[in-house]
């Protein structure tokens, strides 16, 4: 018979007071650790079976997890490899760290459980972030084995006996402590288990604990058998991550996503990873339907390790502008229990997040080649991500300029090349710029735009949030290419084709126009000009520099331009020579007459661009009917 008490060969006095204390926060993963060591059990006696060395029968393997709420404990079980004695003192009482010296001085800095849990290889020991006392029950596979037991109160003894187990396998009884007692509940661990355990390849049963006294009864009446009543199987089944892409079917992919986001809309598409080699890692990731709001759907990507859940903070694994996709990504080699800014620094996590990049690029690519016409009209989902990662990543940029799409604002769809073709006769200028023109609003600046398919010029639809920053990028990665916002300019000046036009005003009419524009007008923010513009052109346009825009957009939008930010808007009102009303008021000789056309004229301008509010507006209603 064996018996030994002996003492677990750390060198700190008491080390679970502060594995307690510390991991208090986060304590519902001691369920995770236990019941993934119990599936690692089962695994390794399969792959014992399949080498060849282990002769017996496996069975049907299995995990249950049951609660007693009156004895108040938690019992974990499976039939898996088991452990001798001889394992016991190996495996649990040298706990695997370099040094309790190390571990007192890490535990000040460790933000969550996982941090000192991962980093000290203390997985079984979070056991005691919930238990007064532990008991591991236990037999080996291996032939000849002795069932062995192990008690541990949380000091750093612990007892090992012999133990009363029949069949091969573990149990792990937790004696729950006073504190943690809201884990005796079914509900509770019911979530728990379903939340990191849905996917796993073992059944793993939920249920309530029950002692039966069968004929192997010992001495002192205590029951040999315990069984558990199954409530619950918690996985379902194998997911689809782990299938080869080969044997699944659009709607296998489909009722997964259904599975994981119960009350979504069906995913545009998705990407199957799969890769084992510089590092493993499998998953699905899917594309949502995003329309324009690409806040709310972040944070959905979970993280699994050997289809055990770890987390849905992927931030790092996953590039910045795909953390809208949904999915799982399982990888053993990312370090799951390591802080963020080592998690920055790994080489594994640097090539995930690449690998998952280029994967998305090429998948991109295959829908647009595929069918043109259904990539399309999914581009107002996916385009606002593609637009994020252009911007966002220069490799990304690279594949995507191929399969980007630019929309002008009757919806037709060009790729970059394709537009530079369809607008490059009409739109160069003088010095071989072609420029591109786009809006932003195209119901506030429909008159811009008006004005510009008059000349023949195309307009983009650059209305998505992440458009200013697209624009830059564009301009910054196309070669001789500006891009310039419809209402920057009147149209016969938004592309200077050197082209010299003259307004039939003499010099002397043109000085009095001017001063009776800035009189009637009367507000610094407005500089009037007199422009030679078409005749059929609207005699006054506002415009507001394209370059000053920008740099107000920016700071807008906290891109450190605060001088700009801080900056009076400035506009320019461009009045058109050519035009009938602007030679009437030339040639008025009656100074209220001018003024109130002048006026007149240049309120139509701003209410054309829903600039005109408030009392000027009511001013200009009652000018109005006073005229009519
Ligand atoms: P890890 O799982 O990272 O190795 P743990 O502290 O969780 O660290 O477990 C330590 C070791 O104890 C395991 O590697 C395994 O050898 C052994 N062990 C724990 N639980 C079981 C179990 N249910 N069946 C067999 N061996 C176990
Ligand atoms: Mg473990």
């Amino acid at each position: 018979m064996i018996q030994e008490k002996g003492s677990i060969s750390i060198h700190t006095e008491n080390i679970f007071p502060i594995i307690k204390k510390f991991l208090y926060s986060d304590n519902e993963i001691f369920l995770r650790e236990l019941v993934s060591n119990a599936v690692d059990a089962t695994q390794k006696l399969k792959r014992l079976s399949s080498l060849g060395q282990y002769g017996g029968e496996v069975g049907d393997l299995q995990v249950a997890v049951a609660f007693d709420a009156d004895k108040k404990t938690i019992t974990i079980t499976d039939n898996g490899l088991g452990m001798t004695a001889e394992e016991i003192k190996k495996y649990i009482n040298q706990i695997a760290f370099s040094g309790a010296t190390e571990f007192v001085e890490k535990f000040k800095d460790a933000k969550d459980a996982n941090e000192i849990i991962g980093k000290f290889g203390l997985g079984f020991y979070s056991a005691f972030m919930v238990s007064d006392n532990v008991e591991i029950n236990t037999l080996s596979y291996q032939e000849g084995a002795e069932p062995a037991r192990w008690i541990c109160d949380g000091s750093t003894t612990f007892e090992i006996t012999e133990g009363t187990r029949t069949t091969r396998g573990t149990e792990i009884t937790l004696h729950i402590n006073a504190e943690s007692e809201e884990f005796l509940d079914k509900n509770k661990l019911e979530t728990i288990l379903e939340k990191y355990f849905k996917f796993i390849p073992v059944p793993v049963k939920f249920g309530t604990k029950s002692e039966s006294i069968e004929d192997g009864e010992d001495e002192e009446g205590k029951a040999k058998y315990t069984s558990v009543e199954v409530d619950n199987i918690i996985n379902s089944g194998t997911p689809v991550w782990t299938k080869a892409p080969a044997d699944l079917t659009d709607e296998d992919y489909l009722n997964f996503y259904k599975e994981l986001y119960p009350y979504s809309e069906d995913p545009l598409f998705w990407i199957h990873l799969n890769v084992d080699y510089p590092f493993n890692l499998t998953g699905v990731l899917y594309f949502p339907k995003l329309k324009k709001d690409f806040e709310i759907q972040r944070n959905k990507i979970k993280l699994y390790s050997r289809q055990v859940f770890i987390t849905d903070e992927v931030k790092d694994i996953v590039p910045e502008f795909l953390m809208m996709l949904h999915g799982v990504i399982d990888s053993p080699d990312i370090p799951l229990n390591v802080s963020r800014s080592f998690l920055q620094a790994d080489g594994n996590v640097k090539k995930i997040n690449s690998y998952i990049t280029k994967k998305v690029g090429e998948k991109l690519a295959e829908l647009f080649k595929k069918d043109r016409k259904a990539y399309e009209t999914k581009w107002e989902d996916i385009g606002l991500f593609v637009k994020y990662g252009m911007v966002s990543e220069e490799k990304f940029y690279d594949k995507a300029k191929d399969f980007a799409l630019l929309t002008n604002t009757q919806k037709e769809y060009f790729t970059l090349d394709e537009y530079r073709t369809k607008v490059e006769g009409a739109q160069t200028d003088k010095d071989g710029n072609v420029i591109y023109i786009y809006t932003v609003d195209p119901a506030k600046q429909d008159a811009f735009i008006q004005s510009a398919h008059k000349k023949d010029y195309d307009v983009l639809l650059m209305d998505s949030p992440i458009d200013s920053h697209f624009v830059s990028q564009l301009e910054q990665k196309l070669d001789k290419t500006q891009l310039k916002r419809v209402d920057s300019g009147v149209a016969d000046k938004l592309i200077d084709k050197g082209e010299k036009m003259e307004h039939v005003l003499s010099e002397d009419q043109t000085k009095k126009v001017k001063e009776v524009f800035e009189k009637a007008i009367n507000k610094p923010v407005y500089q009037v000009e007199i422009d030679a513009l078409s005749p059929d052109e609207m005699p006054v346009t506002v415009t507001m520099d394209e370059f000053m825009r920008r740099m107000k957009d920016m700071a807008a939008m906290g891109g450190g331009m605060s001088f700009y930010g801080n900056m009076p808007d400035s506009y320019k009102v461009a009045i058109n020579g050519n035009h009938k009303l602007v030679t009437r008021i030339a040639n008025s000789t009656d100074e209220a007459e001018q003024t109130q056309l002048a006026k007149q004229a240049f309120d139509l301008a701003l209410l054309s661009q829903g600039m005109l509010t408030g009392a000027s507006l009511t001013e200009f209603v009652n000018r109005s009917v006073s005229l009519i």
